[in-house]
């Protein structure tokens, strides 16, 4: 049997006893089968969107059982840790909305920060080493490098068990030698005796139930005892959080799968209620010949800042991934998709494909469905933070850019589709204010290259155009002012008669509209041109006009 006092001395002596948590934690009084969800990042400065989308379940189960979601901070690597990641966590989860129930700064069942919840953990520790169900480890670096080569050589499974595991049964003598030496030691489980060989299986509540090997290895549950402060590893933290904070379904990715064993012989050493687990598939990149994850360093959108830079709108993406989780959710309009809940019964348990071409598609149409004045409003939030130039524009051009956006949208049945992200505003609309547009350079600007009108011809047409410029509210009429402009100036009225003697032509109908729609917008394709020259207003079209004409 252990030795209570060798124990002891390692611990602080106002150290709590278990029972001094659980009354801290008192089981949560919530309605039969709400579920209590956590979602665990880690501040290593990249939130994978896969997480996003972990939490986004997380949060939805618990919602919608009238239970609670949290979120933790899981902090016990420190090395990885990155400076302002907490930041970045604030904003990214509340763009996806998909932040805590229970704040992290308070909340009954903080902290929900591991690295502030050391004596809680020092507490079990204790705990299980009195019960001698964990044990001091002195081993070295080569030592445990030894002990897997060896292992190599025998071709058994390699780890920390049974007669490999040097201080799994070491006398107590050798203990408080090297205590007294003031060596450093981790804590190790000790995984029980009848182990090797065992099965074990639990139900999976996306994958039903599950059978593995038992564990057999003596995972190191505190981290060195050098380290301040000293931190318990990731599989140590989960038991003992998940327990206090009254967690009671965990959902997680599925690299966890293979760690159950441990952790259910984790909690039934700490005397805890086993817990349900929910293992979801990760996302997928399509790549030639297949599929793989996506990976934080080979795919920019793996990253939750490609999608908030960028400015995809949050409930297009939610509504794309729950379409992933959820099959029958992708098949229904938005607004439902987002409010029926996420079976995870339904999760598929092969990872899902993540297709940009097909979220592009889903966020078109959603922009779609807002109207000119929501669209501002979200540009204008987006730009705040990633195209500052654009703020001051939009504030002093708030009209301007409210026609610009009815142009094809208001009051049609099939509104423009040019806006896949909020990031999409300055090519689509950019060139409506005068602040971001770049005015024609004379009849040879290099953007009317393309049309093939000599540039004399350019210039008469232009000029003969503004001198007697009529601002027609009326398409037809506004058009007709550049048709007979445009046979004044040798333009065949359509294609096919060009077509028949290109020679006999400056161009056709065509090419003058198009030196007109390039003068006014920049660009040979845009949104429909007598629209477009009415959101402007006539000085803005004669001062573009007057460009065409030159020097
Ligand atoms: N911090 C863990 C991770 O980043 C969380 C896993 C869990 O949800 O238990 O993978």
């Amino acid at each position: 049997m252990v030795d209570r006092a060798v124990v002891d001395v390692l611990f602080p002596s106002e150290l709590p006893e278990p029972e001094y948590w659980e009354g801290q934690y008192p089981v949560r009084e919530l309605p039969e089968g709400a579920k209590v969800t956590r979602f665990g990042p880690s501040p290593t400065g990249f939130v994978h969107i896969g997480g996003i989308y972990t939490a986004m379940i997380d949060r939805d189960v618990a919602t919608d059982s009238k239970g609670v979601y949290l979120v933790r901070v899981e902090d016990t690597d420190q090395a990885r840790e990155v400076e302002g990641a907490l930041e970045q966590f604030d904003r990214a989860f509340s763009y996806f909305r998909i932040s805590s129930d229970e704040d992290r700064r308070q909340g009954s069942y903080g902290p929900y920060v591991q690295s502030q919840r050391e004596q809680i953990y020092l507490t079990f520790v204790r705990h299980l080493l009195r019960q001698g169900k964990a044990y001091l480890c002195f081993a070295t670096k080569d030592e445990l490098a030894d002990i897997t080569a060896r292992q190599q050589a025998a071709k058994v499974p390699t780890g920390y068990y049974g007669k490999y595991a040097l201080w799994r049964n070491a006398d107590p003598a050798d203990v408080q030698a090297k205590l007294d030496e003031g060596v450093p030691y981790v804590v190790r489980f000790r995984a029980p005796d009848d182990a090797d060989g065992q099965r074990t299986s639990f139900v999976d509540a996306i994958r039903g139930r599950l059978e593995h090997e038992a564990n057999r290895n003596d995972a190191v549950i505190l981290k060195s005892s050098d380290q301040s402060p000293r931190l318990p590893t990731y599989h140590f933290a989960h038991a003992v959080d998940d327990h206090l904070m009254r967690v009671n379904l965990v959902i997680r990715g599925d690299e966890w799968i293979s760690s159950v064993p441990l952790h259910q012989q984790l909690f039934a050493a700490l005397e805890f209620e086993p817990i349900t687990y929910a293992h979801v598939a990760p996302l997928m990149k399509q790549i030639p010949g297949g599929k793989r994850k996506l990976s934080k360093r080979k795919d920019p959108e793996a990253g939750v800042d490609f999608y908030i830079g960028a400015g995809y709108p949050a409930d297009a993406v939610l509504y794309y991934l729950r379409g992933l989780a959820n099959g029958r959710l992708a098949e229904m309009p938005l607004a439902d998709a987002l409010t029926t809940p996420i079976d995870l019964a339904q999760c598929g348990v092969a990872g899902p494909l993540v297709d940009l071409v097909k979220l592009e598609d889903i966020s078109a149409d959603y922009i779609a469905t807002l109207s000119g004045q929501q669209i501002l409003d979200a540009v204008r939030v987006w730009a705040t933070e990633y195209d500052a130039e654009l703020v001051p524009v939009l504030d002093t051009e708030k009209e301007l850019a409210l026609r610009a956006l009815a142009v094809e949208r208001d009051g049609v049945e099939n509104p423009r589709k040019d806006l896949r992200k909020w990031s999409d505003f300055r090519s689509a609309y950019g060139f409506f204010f005068t602040e971001l547009f770049v005015p024609v350079d004379g009849p040879t600007d290099e953007r009317l290259v393309p049309l093939g009108v000599a540039s004399d011809v350019t210039t008469a047409f232009a000029a003969d155009l503004v001198a007697g410029y009529e601002h027609r509210e009326d398409p037809q009429e506004w058009f007709d002012q550049i048709r007979s402009l445009a046979a004044k100036h040798g333009f065949a009225p359509n294609a096919k008669e060009y077509k028949k003697d290109p020679d006999a032509y400056a161009g056709s109908i065509r090419e003058a509209s198009q030196l007109v729609r390039v003068a006014i917008t920049g660009a040979t394709r845009s949104p429909d041109l007598h629209a477009t020259a009415q959101a402007l207003g006539a000085p803005e079209v004669l001062r573009r006009l007057q460009a065409l004409i030159g020097k």
